[in-house]
């Protein structure tokens, strides 16, 4: 008796920029692991950013928010570029990828970074610092400095708000541990709890968790400080990251120097019934519509996708398949060869289809 195959609902959002070329690629490896795995992929696509101001004059289209809230995944390319950067704060193109967020309740933002022994030769840094790097920043996104009221400016002062509450940070400090349990049992808290109260906070709840919830994890603290010397002076030295929401996104855009390049680094936004996949780079308008983008950032996204809908065996086909793509090419430019955007994306295709 066969059953009927798992089927996930997919929007598809390639923005702007290198995004319809990044994302196209991912697409492309996730109907090979539908066929490859038997499962099915309904995809449907969606203008956001400036495309969507382009198509409905809003960056994020009521058509395309209610898809997302539809979806059981929201996989999007990037946002923005110069030909918008006239129009009005509230119109932005990232304006609506903010709205996305909220509106998907993705308050735990994952960015993996990992540096082989090849990449390390491209890092900024010395080499054999950073080789075997393998961290995972966990990112709280929807709280924090970015969203505390009161915030005000007048003409002669401004002041914003740092807020946590017990719940927000016991629901990301949840995340965090059970990636640490997947991972290899440890766990970095980053905060500012000598001289913050949210973050001293932050550490008793972060602590409570892990005492109660997850004793078989070693937690540590770190001021923020030092969290981003020890980020560049000896990255091997962390495993999963956890951190709040203006922290983590330092810490994460310091991390993502490690490799040399954005082209490989992917993220997932969690925390609601569908999460958002994307590359952590940018639109990247100097590249755009050349085919010159690395699309490995996007199709690692893809990977993290399949893990969030429990397809974990195609997951791991993915990234086997980028490494195998990584050590035998065709590399894109930013990688040192000279691919088209979508042979790279054929080529991890393939090595999904026909592992070796
Ligand atoms: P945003 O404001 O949207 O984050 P940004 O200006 O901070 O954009 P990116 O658009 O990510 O940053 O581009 C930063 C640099 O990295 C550019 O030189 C760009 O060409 C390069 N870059 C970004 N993504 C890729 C990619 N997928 N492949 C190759 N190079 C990339
Ligand atoms: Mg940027």
């Amino acid at each position: 008796m066969s059953s009927a195959p798992r089927t996930y609902s997919l929007a598809l959002l390639p923005g702007d920029g290198v995004g319809p070329e990044v994302t196209a690629e991912a697409a492309r490896v996730l109907d090979a692991c539908a066929a490859a795995f038997g499962f099915a992929i309904e995809t449907s696509e969606h203008p956001v950013g400036g495309a969507g101001l382009d198509a409905d004059n809003d960056p994020l289209p009521r058509a395309t928010l209610d898809a997302c809230l539809d979806a059981d995944a929201v996989f999007l390319g990037a946002v923005g570029g110069p030909q918008w950067d006239g129009v009005d704060a509230d119109l932005r193109p990232e304006r609506g990828l903010l709205r996305l967020r909220a509106r998907l309740g993705a308050f735990a933002n994952l960015r993996p970074v990992a540096v082989s022994e090849a990449l390390a030769e491209r890092s900024p840094l010395r080499p054999e610092r950073v080789a075997g790097t393998d961290l995972l920043i966990v990112r709280e996104l929807t709280g924090g400095i970015y969203f505390g009221r009161p915030r005000e400016r007048t003409e002669t002062e401004a002041y914003d708000t740092m807020r946590y509450s017990v719940t927000e940070i016991e629901r990301i400090a949840r995340v965090a541990f059970e990636w640490a349990q997947k991972r290899s049992g440890r766990l970095t808290s980053v905060d500012k709890a000598n001289v913050l109260a949210s973050s001293a906070l932050w550490r008793d709840v972060v602590s409570r968790i892990g005492a109660d919830e997850y004793p078989d994890v070693a937690l540590e603290h770190l001021y923020v400080d030092n969290a981003a010397m020890q980020v560049v002076c000896d990255p091997r030295r962390f495993d999963v990251v956890v951190t709040g929401n203006l922290f983590g996104d330092v810490l994460s855009d310091l991390a993502a120097t490690l490799p040399g390049t954005l082209g490989l680094l992917p993220s997932a936004s969690l925390g609601g019934r569908a999460g958002l996949f994307e590359p952590v780079h940018g639109s990247a308008p100097d590249i755009a519509g050349r085919g010159l983008a690395n699309p490995l950032a996007a199709i690692l996204s893809a990977a993290m996708l399949l893990d969030a809908v429990d397809e974990a065996e195609a997951a791991t086909a993915v990234r086997q398949a980028v490494e195998s793509v990584l050590d035998d090419g065709p590399l894109p430019p930013d990688l040192g060869g000279d691919a088209h955007t979508a042979d790279v994306g054929a080529a991890v295709a393939d090595a999904v289809a026909s592992p070796t």
